[in-house]
């Protein structure tokens, strides 16, 4: 599946939109602490889309940053897309939501010891961050996750651009 064009520096008021973005699969970093005055300035250097909901920075110089108003998460991740103008492509439970690695497969014998005994009893499908070393499963905290991709991507669903974007979403 190909990645997602977009990878994106969010300033620090974002952190719930951040460990979305990162559960639906997508580049996303908060800019990082006492950093605010670079925000702009670091966005440009690492090649990420800086997102903001502070309208001000609309007026420094260099690239514009996508400038949210919505308050909450879903409504911002529609916004995002519609102001790139494009389809997202999501793919979910991908990247570590504490610190945006790709995950990678983790074999039952080598996650064992590090995570609680009854998840080792029911789940055999598991993947860890190769950065921070966190364990994955899909446990009741995965479902709800799912629960709510489904909801983000019917509401982009709903959006007209995502008909007009010339490429079929691959979720
Ligand atoms: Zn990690």
């Amino acid at each position: 599946m190909r990645q997602n064009r977009h990878s994106f520096l969010l300033d620090r008021m974002l952190g719930k939109l951040c460990v979305k973005l990162r559960m639906l699969g997508v580049d996303a970093k908060l800019n990082p602490e006492g950093e605010a005055g670079r925000f702009l300035v670091n966005a440009m250097k690492e090649g990420r889309t800086a997102v903001t909901r502070a309208r001000g920075r609309r007026d420094r110089p260099g690239p514009k940053p996508v400038i949210l108003s919505s308050s909450d998460t879903a409504g911002q991740i529609v916004e995002l897309f519609a102001a790139l103008g494009e389809a997202p492509r999501f793919e979910p439970f991908t990247r570590c939501l504490e610190c945006n690695v790709l995950l990678v497969g983790a074999p039952e014998e080598t996650v064992k010891g590090s995570i609680p005994p009854n998840v080792e009893k029911s789940f055999h499908r598991f993947s860890s961050c190769p950065a921070c070393g966190r364990v994955y499963w899909e446990g009741s905290h995965f479902q709800a996750m799912k629960e709510e991709v489904k909801k983000i991507e019917a509401k982009l669903g709903r959006n007209e651009w995502n008909e007009n974007a010339g490429e079929p979403r691959s979720v």
